[in-house]
């Protein structure tokens, strides 16, 4: 199941909406611990929302990048789309389905925490960073009303929320909402 992996294949799942630097320095942590790393971008079929601006594609996107940008290798980890489903019951089942199989999950998410511990996996709750700074709702906000958001996230975060006219897309909603 792990082939010749020594520590095993780990697993965290977040929204990203959007990646920052929070996200990153978990992303490296959890790569001290295990081999290779799922990054399941939650809420994977939810974009065009004040709380769910950017679509999967996009998401993908700025793991991938802001990685490289890390000097994170490519071979190190997966990046794999998960939709919610309606029954939290099923979905550690669902997460199973879509993803290679894994050993250890990293999650800060008391929800995520509950489900994958009652599927009996083992959870490796990570250390929380800068959460007054680095968090998806305060970003989102700051972009919104204007603020400085760039320095919680990747250069080639910003390049892509920049590139996808992201800034007038979450403006709009938010309009709209
Ligand atoms: P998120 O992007 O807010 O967080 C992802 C991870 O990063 C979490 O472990 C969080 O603790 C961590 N993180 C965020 N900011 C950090 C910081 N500053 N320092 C350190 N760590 C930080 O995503 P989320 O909302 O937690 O994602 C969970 C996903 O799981 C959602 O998409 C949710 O819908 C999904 N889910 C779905 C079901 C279902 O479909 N039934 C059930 C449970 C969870």
């Amino acid at each position: 199941m792990y082939g010749n992996l020594k520590e095993g294949r780990g697993i965290l799942i977040g929204r990203m909406q959007p990646l920052h630097n929070g996200h990153i320095q978990v992303i490296k942590d959890a790569l001290k611990e295990v081999d290779e790393l799922i990054i399941g971008i939650g809420s994977a079929q939810i974009s065009h929302t004040v709380e769910n601006p950017f679509t999967a594609g996009e998401r993908t996107l700025m793991i991938k990048k802001a990685l490289s940008e890390h000097c994170i290798k490519g071979d190190k980890y997966y990046i794999i789309p998960i939709p919610d489903i309606m029954n939290n019951f099923l979905w550690v089942s669902h997460v199973e389905m879509l993803t290679p199989h894994f050993n250890k999950v990293f999650s800060g998410n008391p929800l995520v925490q509950r489900l994958f511990t009652e599927a009996g996996y083992e959870l490796n709750e990570h250390t929380t960073f800068n959460r007054n700074i680095l968090s998806g709702t305060k970003i989102r906000n700051l972009i919104i009303h204007d603020g400085e958001w760039e320095n919680s996230v990747s250069k080639s975060t910003s390049d892509i929320i920049k590139e996808i006219d992201g800034v007038e897309r979450l403006k709009h909603i938010f309009l709209k909402d």
